[in-house]
């Protein structure tokens, strides 16, 4: 089992939904955890094609809306957010690959049992994460921490960048730093960034 397979061990659900309600989720075995609530507040946010993320107590909460669904994550929040999003990237092109769901959508008449089938590509997706390729993992000097840190990032915000270095706030202990990325994936430069929200 590889490194990732084992850092998404902390996975809680993942959620696939239309506006009007759950086409399929994946929870590990033996949890009987609903997160009906948190997927209530995700449905209300109608901007699509941006990852969206969320910290609640202990949890992290990433949701996407591409077409006519919407895709939510939830782990404990040892998992950093861009390895979510890599997850909920590659869960999202292999639903659609296996199943028409566009034209189910439009035509209303399936049955979400259907879908089922669909855990194990999920598990596979896990237990597959390492050899996929589709993150990597960064060391990062932090100035306040006075350590190296190792932060995961998307290959697709890299490669699909519009320039580069490419800039990315990495949030932790209460501080955060903007680092620049370059194609080749080496760090450019660090620089501790003020945060207000
Ligand atoms: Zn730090």
């Amino acid at each position: 089992m590889g490194e990732y397979t084992k850092i998404l061990q902390n996975l809680e659900f993942l959620n696939i939904s239309t506006d009007e309600f759950t086409i399929f989720e994946w929870k590990p075995p033996r949890s009987y955890k609903s997160f009906i609530l948190d997927l209530n507040i995700v449905k209300q946010n109608l901007a699509s094609n941006i990852f969206f993320h969320i910290f609640k107590g202990n949890m992290k909460i990433v949701h996407i809306r591409i077409n006519d669904l919407i895709y939510t994550a939830g782990s404990n929040n040892t998992v950093q957010f861009q390895l979510l999003e890599a997850l909920i990237e590659k869960v999202s092109i292999e639903f659609n690959m296996k199943f028409d769901v566009e034209s189910y959508i439009t035509f209303g008449n399936f049955s979400t049992t259907m879908f089922n089938s669909f855990n194990k590509n999920i598990e596979a997706i896990i237990a597959d994460f390492n050899e996929l390729g589709i993150v990597k993992e960064l060391k990062v000097p932090c100035m306040v921490c006075n350590t190296v840190l190792s932060i995961i990032v998307k290959k697709s915000f890299i490669e699909n960048a519009e320039s580069y270095p490419v800039p990315l706030v990495y949030m932790h202990n209460g501080h955060a730093i903007l680092c620049f990325i370059d194609k080749n994936y080496d760090i450019r430069g660090v620089e501790l960034v003020n945060i207000t929200g």
